[in-house]
C-alpha cells in the first residue's frame, strides 16, 4: 500500500491503536502449572502430563519463577504490582485447550497502571508515552494444525490436528491503553518492549516462532473527534514489519469503509502476509461470555512488599540506560548506541569486544558490528548467537587495522573469510601472507621503480597534473600485491614526486 495513501488518510482521520502483546516466558524451565518442560518444536504431544492435558483430578501448582518474571516485567514498565491477586478460569470451547477453560487473570492481574516512553523516528523524531493497562499471566493454548486449509487456516481444511506441547506454557499478556496513533508508533512500542523483555531475560521473544505475539486493536475517528471509533483486532503478524504494515492497511481499509458511507464492524481480522491485507475472521464476538470465575484449585496470592522490593533489586540495566551509558562511556553517536543496546545479545557481544579491544576502540567495534556484521546477519537471516563470529574476533580485526598491520580493505576480506570459516583474523592474515607493509624503506624502493618506469607521467605530475597521484598509488599497490599501507604509499609518493 502506498505510503502517501496512508499519509492522506491520516491527515483526515486520527488512528487509535491499542496493542495486546503475548509473550511466552521461555526463560521458565517448566510450564505454568505443571512440571512439563517449556521448549519449541519437537514431536507433537510429547511434553504433556495429566495437568496440562486437563485430566480429571489433576491439580495445578503455580510456577513461582513465571510469576517473578511477570512482576519484573511490571517493574520494568512502571506498573503497580498488586499485593493481592488471583487466577481465574476463562471458559471457552475450542479444541486447542484441553480443559475447555484457560487459567488466566481477570480483575486482579499481577501488574497494572504502567507506562512506556518511546522514541519515534531517528534524529529529529519525537517522544510519546504509551499507557500500560495491565500485565497478567496465563497459560498458553495448544496448537491447531488445519490440514488442507490455506495458510494454516480452518477454511478449506479436511481435518484438524492438535498438539498440546505448547499448552500450559507460561504466557504473559500485556495490554496497552489506546494511546498509539500511527503504525510506526506501534512498531516502536513493540520493538522497545521486546528489547526490555530480552534485557530481563524473560523470553527469546521470537515473533516468527510465536513466543512473542502482537495483536493490534485499530480504530479511526475524524480528526478533532473525542469519541473512539469502532475497532477491529488484527492478528497473525509475525514480524515488526508485518505489525506496521497490518496496522497501516487496517487504517486505510477503515477509512475506505467510512468514506464510502459504510460502518466499521467490530471484528477480529487476520493479516495475510502473502496477500498483504487483512480479512475478517469472526465478527459476532462483541459480547464475549467467558464466564470468568476464581480458579478454585488455587488460593489467591498475598505478596509481601519486601518480596516485591527484592525483585526490584534484581532488575538489570534496561536498554535506555545502557544506551545512555554507551554514549557517556564510549562517546558513541546516539544512533549507534541505541541500535547496539536494543538487542540484549548484541549489547553483550559489543561489551565483550570492547572489554578486549579497549574503550578507545569502542567506536570501531560499533562500526564493524553495525556494518559488516549486521549486513552478514541480515543476509543469512541469522541472529548474533548463530554466527561463528565471536567478540574476540571483532576485537582482533579492529586491532589489526588500528595497529596498521592490515588495511581497511584487507580487513573486509579477512572478515568475509572469518565469517565463512570461523578462523581467527590473525590466523587468516598469516595464512594469506596478507600483512600490510607500512615499512617506509620497502615502499620507497617500489615507488622509485614505478617512477623510473613512467617518466612521462612523472613529468606531467610535476607540470601540475596532480590527479596522477592515483595512477602512481595504483601502480605501487599492484606491485605490492595490495599489501602496501595506502596512507604510507601516498605519503612516500608525494614526497618523492614533489621533493
Ligand atoms: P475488548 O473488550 O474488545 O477486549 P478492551 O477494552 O479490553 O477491548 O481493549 C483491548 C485493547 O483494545 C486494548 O489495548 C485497548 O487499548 C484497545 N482499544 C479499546 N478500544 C479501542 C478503540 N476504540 N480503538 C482502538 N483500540 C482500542
Ligand atoms: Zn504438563
Ligand atoms: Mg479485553
Amino acid at each position: 500500500m502506498a505510503k502517501d495513501r496512508l499519509a492522506e488518510v491520516l491527515a483526515r482521520y486520527e488512528a487509535v491503536i491499542g496493542l495486546e502483546i503475548h509473550t511466552e516466558i521461555t526463560a521458565s524451565a517448566t510450564k505454568m502449572f505443571c512440571g512439563c518442560p517449556v521448549a519449541f518444536g519437537g514431536e507433537p504431544n510429547t511434553r504433556v502430563c495429566p495437568v496440562c492435558l486437563g485430566l480429571p483430578g489433576a491439580l495445578p501448582v503455580p510456577n513461582q519463577a513465571a510469576i517473578e518474571w511477570t512482576v519484573l516485567a511490571g517493574l520494568a514498565t512502571d506498573c503497580d504490582i498488586a499485593l493481592a491477586s488471583q487466577f481465574h478460569r476463562k471458559q471457552y470451547f475450542y479444541p486447542d485447550m484441553p480443559k475447555d477453560y484457560q487459567i488466566s487473570q481477570y480483575d486482579l492481574p499481577f501488574c497494572s497502571g504502567g507506562s512506556l516512553e518511546i522514541e519515534v523516528g531517528d534524529e529529529g523524531g519525537y517522544r510519546t508515552t504509551v499507557g500500560i493497562t495491565r500485565i497478567h499471566l496465563e497459560e498458553d493454548t495448544g496448537k491447531m494444525v488445519h490440514v488442507g486449509g490455506s495458510e494454516g487456516r480452518i477454511a478449506g481444511a479436511t481435518h484438524s490436528l492438535v498438539d498440546f506441547n505448547r499448552a500450559g506454557t507460561p504466557l504473559m499478556e500485556l495490554v496497552t491503553e489506546p494511546d498509539i496513533r500511527t503504525p510506526e508508533e506501534a512498531r516502536c512500542f513493540a520493538r522497545k518492549l521486546r528489547s526490555i523483555w530480552l534485557a530481563l531475560g524473560i523470553s527469546d521473544c521470537n515473533m516468527e516462532e510465536g513466543s512473542m505475539r502482537v495483536d493490534a486493536n485499530v480504530s479511526i475517528r475524524p480528526r478533532g473527534a473525542t469519541e473512539l471509533g469502532v475497532k477491529s483486532e488484527v492478528k497473525n503478524m509475525n514480524s515488526f514489519k508485518a505489525l506496521h504494515d497490518a496496522v497501516a492497511y487496517e487504517i486505510v481499509r477503515q477509512a475506505d469503509v467510512l468514506d464510502g458511507g459504510g460502518r466499521v464492524v467490530q471484528e477480529t481480522r487476520h493479516w495475510d502476509a502473502g496477500a498483504r491485507r487483512t480479512s475478517g475472521l469472526r465478527s459476532k464476538e462483541e459480547a464475549h461470555d467467558y464466564r470468568y470465575f476464581p480458579e478454585p484449585d488455587m488460593v489467591p496470592f498475598a505478596f509481601d512488599p519486601e518480596w516485591v522490593d527484592s525483585l526490584a533489586c534484581r532488575l538489570p540495566e534496561l536498554p535506555d540506560a545502557r544506551r545512555d551509558r554507551y554514549i557517556a562511556a564510549f562517546g558513541l553517536p546516539k544512533h549507534d548506541a541505541a541500535l547496539l543496546s536494543a538487542e540484549y545479545a548484541q549489547a553483550c557481544f559489543f561489551e565483550e569486544a570492547v572489554e578486549i579491544a579497549g574503550a578507545d576502540r569502542a567506536k570501531q567495534i560499533a562500526n564493524w558490528m553495525l556494518g559488516e556484521l549486521a549486513a552478514r546477519l541480515n543476509a543469512d537471516g541469522a541472529e548474533i548467537a548463530d554466527t561463528r563470529i565471536r567478540p574476540p574476533m571483532i576485537a582482533e580485526i579492529v586491532a589489526l587495522v588500528e595497529d596498521g598491520a592490515i588495511s581497511g580493505k584487507q580487513a573486509k576480506d579477512v572478515f568475509a573469510e572469518m565469517a565463512e570459516t570461523g578462523d581467527a583474523p590473525g590466523a587468516i592474515v598469516e595464512a594469506a601472507g596478507m600483512k600490510q607493509v607500512s615499512d617506509t624503506a620497502a615502499i620507497e624502493a617500489v615507488a622509485a621503480a614505478v617512477l623510473e618506469a613512467n617518466p612521462n607521467e612523472v613529468a606531467s605530475y610535476r607540470a601540475g597534473k596532480s590527479g596522477l597521484i592515483g595512477f602512481f598509488v595504483g601502480a605501487v599497490m599492484r606491485e605490492m600485491r595490495g599489501q602496501g599501507n595506502p596512507q604510507v604509499v601516498n605519503d612516500v609518493l608525494r614526497r618523492m614526486l614533489e621533493g
